[in-house]
C-alpha cells in the first residue's frame, strides 16, 4: 500500500510556522514510506478564506522545499461531489433531514445545561422521517451506545463514547456540505492512508470516522502532533516570536535551520541534534514524538542556524550573505576584500540578517559607539591608540600574522592585559566589542580607514 498524507490548510491567515510543523512531518512520514505527500486547501469557509492567505500558504511552502506529489485541490471547487456523498448517507439510512430552528435548540440547549447536562442535540428530528426543504439540515445519525476507538500512532488508542457525541450537521439548509463531511470526502477522494495534524484536530476525529463507517470507507492511520508553544508553555502566538515562515526567511535563518528546529518540536529521536532535510527522513520515528507541548525557543533555532551556516561551503555562504549585504543599501564597490570579509564574518551573529549589518563597519561607516564599549575600555586608551596608528603606518606586510605581532609588542611594552589592548581598538574600528581576530578585524578593515578610525577615536575622547 501506497502510504499517501497530506497537507490540508484553512486559508485564514499567512503560514504560521506551527503549520509549516505539521506539513513537514506529513512530508517527512510520506517520503520515509515512499510514499506520497499532498495538499489541500481547505477553503469552504467563504467568510474567512482569503486567495492571499492560499497563495502565502503554497509560496512558502515551495520556499522550504516541501512540495506536493500532486497539484493542490481545493474544497471550494468541490461542492457537487460532497453533496453527492452526503446524499448516499442519506440514503443508506444513516442521515436524517432536520428542521429545528435555532430557536428550538437555543431553548433544547438551555434545558441541558439548566439541568447540569452537557449541551448537545438531542436527536428529536431523528425518527421523524421529514423531507427535505428549504428549512432542513440533513444530519448524521451518530450510533447512540457504543465506543469509537481511535489509534493514534503517538498517543495509542484513544476512546471516545458515542452517546457523547452528537448527531452533526452533513447539509446546511442552503444545502451546502459542512466541515468534517468536505475532510472526510476529500480524505477518501485523495486516497490519503494517514492522517498526521495538530492535537487540536483530537475530538473531531470520531465524529469523522462515524462519516467514514457510513460512507464505508477504510480507516486511516491518525497521529496527532503536539501543540506548539512559546517559551511561557502558552500557545505560540506572536507575543514570543515571529510566527510566520516569511519572518524567519528575512531575517536569514536556513530552510535547513528552520527544518531541523521544526522536527525537533515534539521529535527528539535520531543521533544528531544538527541534520539535514534528508537526514531527517532517514531517522524520523514518528512513533518518537512526544505528546506533551513543544516549546519552540529562538535561542535554539539561533544555535541550529550558526551551525548550518557553518557547514555550507564559501560559495554556498557567498549566495546565502549577498542579498542580505545588498539589502543594507550601502555601496561597496570600492572594497577589495570581500571574500575575505564575509568568510571571516561568518559565525559572527546567528542569522544571516546581523551578520550583514555586522560589516557595516568595514564596507561603510558604523553609526555610533557603543556606549558601555567606551566607558569601559576605550576611555583612557590615548597612549595604545597612538602607538597603534605609529606602527601602522610603518608595517610592510600587511597581513593579519604582521599585524597581530605589532600589537603583541605593543601590549607587551605597555604591559596590559589582552582585552585593555584589543578592546579601545576594536571599539574604534567597529564601534562595538565584538569582531573576529584584531589582526584580521584590521587587515579587514584595511591601513588607511583603521588609521582614520583611530585617529577619529582618540579625537572622540580627547573631546
Ligand atoms: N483545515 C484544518 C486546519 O487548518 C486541518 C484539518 C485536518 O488536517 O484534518 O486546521
Amino acid at each position: 500500500m501506497t502510504i499517501i498524507t497530506r497537507f490540508a490548510p484553512s486559508p485564514t491567515g499567512t503560514l504560521h510556522i506551527g503549520g509549516v510543523r505539521t506539513a513537514l512531518f506529513n512530508y517527512v512520514y510520506a517520503k520515509q514510506k515512499e510514499g506520497l505527500f499532498l495538499v489541500r486547501i481547505e477553503d469552504t469557509d467563504r467568510e474567512r478564506s482569503k486567495k492571499e492567505y492560499e497563495q502565502n500558504i503554497l509560496a512558502n511552502l515551495k520556499s522550504i522545499g516541501i512540495n506536493p506529489d500532486e497539484k493542490p485541490i481545493n474544497q471550494s471547487e468541490r461542492n457537487a461531489i460532497y453533496v453527492k456523498a452526503a446524499e448516499r448517507i442519506f440514503e443508506s439510512g444513516n442521515a436524517y433531514w432536520c428542521d429545528c430552528s435555532p430557536e428550538t435548540l437555543e431553548a433544547m440547549r438551555n434545558e441541558q445545561s439548566a439541568a447540569g447536562k452537557k449541551p448537545m442535540y438531542d436527536g428529536r428530528s431523528r425518527n421523524l422521517g421529514l423531507k427535505r426543504s428549504d428549512n432542513t439540515v440533513l444530519r448524521l445519525a451518530t450510533p447512540e451506545n457504543g465506543e469509537i476507538v481511535v489509534s493514534d500512532l503517538i498517543r495509542g488508542e484513544i476512546k471516545f463514547q458515542n452517546n457523547e457525541l452528537d448527531d452533526l450537521i452533513l447539509l446546511r439548509s442552503d444545502g451546502t456540505p459542512t466541515y468534517h463531511l468536505c475532510n472526510v470526502v476529500d480524505d477518501y477522494e485523495q486516497k490519503v492512508t494517514t492522517v498526521i495534524r495538530g492535537e487540536d484536530h483530537i475530538s473531531n476525529t470520531p465524529r469523522q470516522i462515524h462519516i467514514q463507517n457510513a460512507l464505508g470507507y477504510p480507516k486511516l492511520e491518525y497521529a496527532h502532533l503536539p501543540l506548539v508553544l512559546g517559551t511561557d508553555k502558552k500557545r505560540l502566538s506572536k507575543r514570543h516570536a515571529a510566527t510566520s515562515l516569511d519572518e524567519y526567511h528575512s531575517m536569514g535563518y536556513l530552510n535547513e535551520s528552520i527544518i531541523n528546529t521544526l522536527a525537533r518540536l515534539g521529535w527528539s529521536g535520531g543521533e544528531n541534534e544538527v541534520f539535514t532535510l534528508n537526514e531527517l527522513i532517514r531517522d524520523f520515528n514518528i512513533s518518537e514524538v512526544q505528546k506533551a507541548g513543544a516549546i519552540f525557543d529562538i535561542t535554539k533555532l539561533d544555535w541550529i542556524n550558526s551551525q548550518h551556516l557553518n557547514n555550507l561551503s564559501k560559495e554556498a555562504f557567498k549566495t546565502q550573505i549577498m542579498p542580505f549585504i545588498d539589502n543594507l543599501g550601502i555601496d561597496y564597490s570600492e572594497y577589495q576584500q570581500l571574500d575575505e570579509l564575509i568568510e571571516a564574518m561568518r559565525s559572527v551573529k546567528p542569522n544571516l540578517q546581523l551578520i550583514a549589518q555586522a560589516l557595516i563597519p568595514y564596507l561603510d561607516t558604523f553609526k555610533e559607539y557603543d556606549e558601555k564599549g567606551v566607558n569601559k575600555f576605550l576611555i583612557g586608551s590615548e597612549e595604545t591608540l597612538k602607538l597603534v596608528i605609529e606602527s601602522l603606518k610603518t608595517i610592510n606586510n600587511w597581513s593579519e600574522a604582521e599585524i597581530d605581532s605589532m600589537l603583541l609588542k605593543i601590549q607587551e611594552q605597555l604591559g596590559l592585559k589582552t582585552p585593555q589592548m584589543n578592546q579601545p581598538i576594536r571599539i574604534a574600528l567597529t564601534g562595538s566589542t565584538q569582531s573576529p581576530s584584531l589582526g584580521l578585524t584590521i587587515k579587514l578593515m584595511g591601513r588607511e580607514k583603521s588609521i582614520e578610525l583611530l585617529n577619529k577615536a582618540l579625537e572622540f575622547i580627547t573631546k
